[in-house]
């Protein structure tokens, strides 16, 4: 008997796998790639299907699922994470694949309780209905928890050999995955960006000034301090490496800035480009930099070469035009880009 198992590349993942394949079931294992995610979930991935010996189909997320991301139907857990419709839109793909392959049912490695979002009772049910797999998802770790699917009523697994996990601790988890020989999984610190509030300001900004969600724009929000000065955005790097991707990274109509002479940063100014922005990204690549003249000079180059000379940003500058986070959404973000919440 064949299930599709979504593999993180996390420890629950990985022991819900374990446990399947413990079962007699043959395990094909879904990883989604997320730019969200950090590098190494794919390579995790891997290893397990490796380790545990079974297939490993990866799908890169795209344009689909940023159209979740900018408006969820559930709404946004602390930042701007929307786990609900994030996971029903993975577990859709998982049914098709699971009609494709012949497949029994999906699993996951879903904790009740686990996380606020969407691992309470309620988000559970609404994840498992919505995602159209009714009766054919299945929780392994918690299972004896939850209603009994049809996957255990019809005795394709056993409910008796399925756990009952509950809460954040992941201290069962990691006797089990000890006791069981699974190694290799991602810590939770490497988790999802979408829950990190540094970077869900960085989003939010993007989305509340018009931006597209796209893999360059993410790969842009990753890089840098960000500020806001009207419709104008300033990234200034924070390293040499940093320096060198924003020099990448500009785009036509995009404005470079260093200063001269002194060791600093490279900015990187896009949006409305005027003489008032220049000097504003100026002041800014002049404040990271190690110039202490009252009158920095800092060269731009939008096309051809220019030079201007200012003042560093001071204190207040800096932090009136960072990027922070601010809270969740306002209800009228969703809407208007065609989200529909309360149902
Ligand atoms: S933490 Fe990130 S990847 Fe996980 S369900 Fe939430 S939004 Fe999706």
């Amino acid at each position: 008997m064949r299930a599709i198992g979504l593999i993180s590349g996390g420890l629950d993942s990985a022991l819900a796998a374990k446990i399947m394949l413990n079962m007699g079931v043959e395990v094909i294992g879904v990883h989604f790639a997320s730019p969200f995610w950090s590098g190494e979930a794919g390579a995790r991935a891997r290893r397990i299907s490796e380790d545990l010996g079974f297939p490993l189909r990866t799908i890169e997320l795209g344009e689909d699922y940023f159209g979740v991301i900018a408006s969820p139907r559930h709404g946004y857990g602390a930042a701007m994470n929307p786990c609900i419709d994030c996971k029903i839109f993975m577990l859709k793909r998982a049914k098709e694949i699971m009609e494709e392959s012949g497949a029994l049912f999906v699993f996951t490695g879903e904790v009740l309780g686990e996380r606020p979002m969407s691992q309470g009772p309620r988000a559970l049910k609404i994840i498992e209905r919505e995602s159209g797999l009714e009766g054919l998802l299945l929780r392994p770790l918690s299972a004896k928890l939850l209603d009994e699917t049809l996957v255990e009523k019809r005795g394709w697994v056993s409910r008796e050999g399925l756990l009952a996990l509950r809460g954040r601790s992941r201290r069962d988890q990691i006797r089990m995955a000890r006791e069981l020989g699974v190694s290799g999984y991602l810590t939770p610190a490497g988790g999802c960006l979408l829950t990190d509030r540094g970077f869900s300001a960085k989003l939010l900004d993007l989305l509340e000034h018009g931006g597209e969600l796209s893999r360059p724009e993410i790969e842009r929000l990753k890089v840098g301090r960000h500020f806001r000065y009207g419709g104008s955005k300033i990234i200034v790097g924070r390293n040499e490496e940093e320096n060198g991707i924003l020099r990448g990274l500009k785009g036509p109509g995009e404005v470079l800035l260093e200063v001269i002479g002194w060791s600093g940063p490279t900015a990187l100014l896009s949006g409305d480009v005027s003489e008032e922005s220049i000097r504003i990204a100026a002041s800014l690549t002049a404040r990271y930099s190690d110039c202490k003249l009252d009158a920095v000079p800092v060269a731009y180059w939008d096309g051809v070469r220019g030079e201007v000379s200012v003042g560093r940003a001071d204190e207040g500058l800096v932090e009136g035009l960072r990027i922070k986070w601010r809270g969740r959404p306002r209800l009228r973000l969703i809407l208007e880009r065609g989200g529909s919440r309360g149902k």
